[in-house]
């Protein structure tokens, strides 16, 4: 719905009403005990559904190596 002209107050509001956020429900990992979303990945160690699918010690490398990278291309 487009809003095209300007509401009263209450019509704000009114629209409003169902802007508020969810609150997210993470669980813990069973491996690591770090929170992480359901049907998700752990961003800590990588693991889903009790197998290893991402490694993440690989990925943080990259990511400094991409970042340092970056930075020197900066100076
Ligand atoms: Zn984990």
């Amino acid at each position: 719905m487009v809003i095209r002209m300007r509401h009263t107050r209450a019509h704000t509001g009114n629209r409003r009403s169902h802007h508020a956020l969810k609150a997210k429900n993470p669980s813990l990992c069973k491996e690591c005990g770090h929170p992480r979303l359901p049907h998700t990945v752990c961003a800590n160690c990588g693991m889903y559904r009790g197998r290893k699918v991402v490694d993440v010690a690989l990925k943080t490398e990259k990511k400094l190596k991409k970042k340092s990278k970056k930075s020197e291309a900066a100076k």
